[in-house]
């Protein structure tokens, strides 16, 4: 879609607002209204001025203005809101149209562009699959000691239906998938999003209820180009958080609301194409993998522990890597295993579908740094032949939680901490800047935030100190 189509279909079907969005540092969209009547060319040439000073992430008050420079081709009608909206995704660029350096979008745009000029590929497709929950309430506790959100745990464990109802039992731990109703509780709530989700110019491919004893879903709509793939991400979370909220309940997408239950992935499915031409596939070699392919998971789990800093950024994602959850906790790759950090599908896969799955990521990420970083990692890989047989990083086809202790040993870990991934970033960041697709103050400007956030969760009184401490 472009500028005229847009404009056009503003008139036509008598669109009242235009709602203007942008994303921080974090991930998180914000947004400015302007009404339609005021919507003309010059707003798609000039864009829409906006203070920059309160986005997390960005510039300081003594530079403030920015300005945000509408994509047409993301344009979709808002259904939540009651006027007719019309939404778009914008770029975010300075007041004299330089791009800004800080802007997510930009970095993912400019990976796209690396990505040309480096000629080894024409096109990187992702398809991220971001699990969820859906809780009937979260309640917010505060004290003198800090703050911490209290799910309830009646709820949270057993809301095998509606408010005040007794279905007469129980789902058992992680018996969530994937029983059909009643025990799915949330066939309904998971169609509504997906009809919206179609109705917003997603391609839905399945939704399923998840391995979590209650309450956790999974949507999956079609891969796309990195860009847009990280645009549909953030449709895709807007919508399941808004028909969650109008059927009074909230979404949440942290990896591990949950202790004793599984967590939530985002695991991200990528390739590489020539044209029509898949680049990850060829016939015969392990997994029916190409070289390309093999480089390519070579450089993600060389530079995993730097990339996790991206794609894993919260101190919460790492309560989810641990062992027996399905969860990723090794720098291996295997076919199928569901344990390994990098998974190779092998069902139903024709050579245009030939793909690898990285496990680890969480939807904690902000999606265009993290598909940024990652084909970034995977290009270095290609780049320096990085071979993840040679570099031990498997093949690995048993399952690795079954592994003897000595076994283990001998497999290379994901960081235990955000604090470790945070660090390996500092050190292995320059594949990162090839191409400018990131710079060094956007990499010191995430550490720092993240470091803070350590540094609130590490001070603030945790419910499980008190069962230990309380009466030593
Ligand atoms: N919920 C699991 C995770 O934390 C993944 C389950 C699956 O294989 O889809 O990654
Ligand atoms: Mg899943
Ligand atoms: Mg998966």
């Amino acid at each position: 879609m472009d500028m005229k189509t847009v404009l056009s279909i503003i008139d036509a079907e008598k669109v009242e607002y235009v709602d203007f969005r942008i994303v921080d540092l974090l991930g998180r969209q914000h947004h400015v209204t302007v009404p339609a009547y005021a919507v003309d060319e010059g707003t798609f040439k000039n864009g829409v001025a906006f203070d920059g000073s309160s986005l997390t992430g960005y510039k300081s008050i003594e530079e403030s203005d920015m300005v945000a420079m509408p994509d047409p081709s993301t344009a979709f009608l808002d259904p939540f809101v009651e006027a007719k909206t019309l939404n778009i995704v914008c770029n975010i660029v300075n007041p004299d149209n330089t791009p800004y350096t800080r802007d997510p979008r930009g970095i993912a745009l400019r990976a796209e562009a690396y990505l040309q000029q480096t000629g080894l590929a024409t096109a990187a497709y992702f398809g991220p699959e971001s699990e969820f929950f859906l809780f009937d309430s979260v309640r917010y506790d505060s004290g003198p000691s800090g703050s911490f959100f209290h799910i309830d745990s009646e709820e949270a464990f057993w809301n095998t239906g509606k408010e005040g109802q007794n279905l007469g039992y129980k789902v058992r731990n992680k018996g969530g998938y994937f029983p059909v109703q009643p025990t799915d509780s949330q066939m309904d709530i998971r169609n509504e999003m997906c009809t919206l989700m179609t109705k917003a110019g997603l391609h839905v491919e399945r939704h399923h209820h998840e391995v979590a004893t209650a309450g956790q879903g999974e949507i999956n709509f079609r891969f796309d180009t990195l860009t847009r793939t990280a645009d549909n991400l953030l449709l895709f979370k807007y919508i399941v958080r808004n028909v969650a909220a109008k059927h009074g309940k909230t979404a949440t997408f942290m990896p591990k609301p949950i202790v004793g239950d599984n967590g939530s992935g985002m695991h991200v499915h990528q390739s590489l194409f020539n044209g029509d031409t898949p680049l990850f596939y060829e016939q015969g070699g392990y997994a029916n993998l190409s070289e390309t392919a093999l480089y390519y998971i070579g450089g993600i789990l060389h530079h995993a522990p730097a990339l996790i800093a991206l794609t894993n950024p919260s101190t919460n994602s790492f309560k989810r890597l641990v062992p027996g959850y399905e969860a990723p906790v090794n720098l291996v790759f295997s076919k199928g295993n569901r344990s390994a950090a990098v998974r190779i599908p092998v069902a139903a896969v024709t050579p245009k579908a030939s793909r690898i799955e990285f496990r680890t990521p969480d939807s904690t990420a902000n999606p265009y740094l993290a598909f940024a970083a990652m084909l970034m990692a995977g290009l270095d890989g290609i780049k320096r032949k990085l071979d993840p047989r040679e570099l031990g990083y498997g093949p690995l086809d048993r399952n690795i939680y079954d592994l003897s202790d000595a076994e283990k040993h001998e497999i290379k870990r994901a960081p235990g901490s955000l604090e470790e991934a945070l660090t390996a970033l500092e050190q292995d960041h320059a594949f990162l800047l090839e191409g400018d697709v990131f710079n060094k103050e956007v990499i010191e400007s995430w550490i720092a935030l993240k470091r803070a956030d350590i540094q609130q969760v590490e001070r603030t009184v945790n419910p499980k100190e008190f069962e230990l401490y309380y009466d030593l």
